[in-house]
């Protein structure tokens, strides 16, 4: 009998699948879509500073552990698969222009150094010394002002889940092609789940489906909202890399590989499931680009997409017991950070499943908690605020 089985093949599910093979248990994971159809495929792969602090919110304490999870587990990665997943501390040059985004600009750094990153605010000239291809937006007044996260890093979503994956397999993991149509409980245990190819049984499991957690959830008597967040990505091959650091302009930013790739992304949609691109969208990331670097001679559009981000109503993840059914856990919800919260998720939900005591805690996170419910407002972090925000930049 498989130990667990876990419902998801994206970043989440297989991050939690090599942490429980890890610690011995036999594990099996069903996906519907692997490999470039899942958000964890689409993600830009930014990882802001996330310095952990006594005092720090229970989703900054799940960013900042991961982080340092991940600094581990690229080497291990590495070492177990010989697949570089592309971390590194870049950093990340956050700009602006116009009064309204240098308020913003000063709020936000303001706000970074409150929570312990090193943050350093450049005026122009000091934009242009840190990220000279910039030089040409200042002139043109696209970019007045700005300041520097030493401490961001970017990974290659791509390359990283090629690496979990591989280790995965390494690690005895079976991953099938599955579509779970059904979650079958009986006397408030999981008995099994109803696959379009047949029942598959196992001790526990983990629902980890992205924006589909939610719609499966309800099957658990479980009202947990995971709507979907269309984010679209323009990919760009410049002949030579003009930047080093990711830059951020509000909700849009440049992420250089050190390829010459140059990922412009992203937008902020609800749209439903719908996971496809729209020809103003991929324009306006366009202008993005030589907004910020002017015309680019020999550039060439490579490609475009666009992933579904799994949407939080209250900014957190879900992670833990299903409230009803014994034998199911939830690990869905990541919104923008599932990237990055991967790897602290998957040692959490882990210490859960096997019973371990857990490094953080985990009642912030309870798939029953009461700020789940829809409330008027809009936390932040949440679906709401980014969708709020999003229009605001659209409208100046
Ligand atoms: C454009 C964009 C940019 C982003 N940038 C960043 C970033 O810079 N940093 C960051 O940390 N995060 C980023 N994110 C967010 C991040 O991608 C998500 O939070 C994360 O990928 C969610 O992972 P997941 O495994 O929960 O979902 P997914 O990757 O969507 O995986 C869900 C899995 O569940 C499977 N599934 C669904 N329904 C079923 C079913 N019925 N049966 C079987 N399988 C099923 C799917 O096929 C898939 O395998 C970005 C997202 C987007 C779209």
């Amino acid at each position: 009998m498989t130990d667990c089985c876990i419902i998801g093949g994206g970043i989440i599910g297989l991050s939690l699948a090599r942490e429980l093979a890890g610690r011995g248990l036999t594990v099996r994971v069903l996906a519907r879509e692997q490999g470039r159809a899942t958000a964890s495929w689409a993600a830009a792969g930014i990882f802001p500073p996330a310095p952990l602090r006594p005092d720090s919110s229970p989703g900054d304490r799940l960013t900042g552990w991961s982080d340092l999870l991940h600094r581990e587990w690229a080497k291990q990665l590495l070492e177990e698969t010989g697949i570089d997943n592309g971390l590194q501390a870049c950093g990340g040059l956050h700009v602006a222009a116009g009064a309204r985004g240098l308020a913003a600009l000063e709020t936000e750094a303001v706000h970074w150094q409150g929570r312990g990153a090193r943050c350093e605010l450049l005026d122009a000239a000091g934009v242009a010394t840190c990220e000279p291809a910039l030089a040409g937006a200042i002139a043109r007044g696209s970019v007045m002002a700005g300041y520097l996260l030493p401490e961001e890093m970017q990974i290659r979503p791509p390359r990283h889940l090629e690496a979990l994956e591989s280790s995965c397999r390494k690690r005895g993991v079976t991953i099938d092609s599955a579509e779970v149509r059904e979650l079958v409980v009986r006397a408030g245990r999981m008995e099994h789940v109803a696959t379009v190819s047949g029942d598959v049984r196992a001790t526990t499991y983990c629902l980890a489906a992205g924006a589909w957690s939610g719609g499966l959830a309800e099957q658990l008597g479980l009202v947990m909202q995971t709507r979907p967040i269309r984010g679209q990505i323009l990919l760009l091959r410049l002949p030579r890399q003009r930047l080093t650091h990711v830059i951020n302009q509000g909700l849009e930013y440049l992420v250089p590989r050190a390829d010459g790739r140059l990922l412009v992304g992203s937008t902020i949609e609800d749209a439903g499931f719908a996971a496809t691109t729209t020809a103003d969208a991929i324009a306006r990331l366009s202008q993005v680009a030589t907004r910020m670097l002017g015309d680019l001679p020999g550039a060439e559009t490579e490609q475009a997409w666009a992933g579904l981000r799994p949407g939080s109503v209250d900014g957190l993840p879900c992670m833990g017991r299903a409230p009803q059914v014994d034998n199911i856990f939830i690990s869905a919800g990541h919104f923008r950070s599932g990237l990055h919260q991967s790897t602290g998720s998957a040692v959490l939900v882990a210490d859960l499943i096997t019973g371990s005591r857990p490094t953080i805690d985990p009642a912030p996170f309870d798939p029953a908690r009461p700020t789940l419910a829809p409330t008027a407002g809009a936390p932040p972090d949440s679906v709401a605020a980014y969708l709020a925000r999003a229009a605001a930049e659209a409208a100046n």
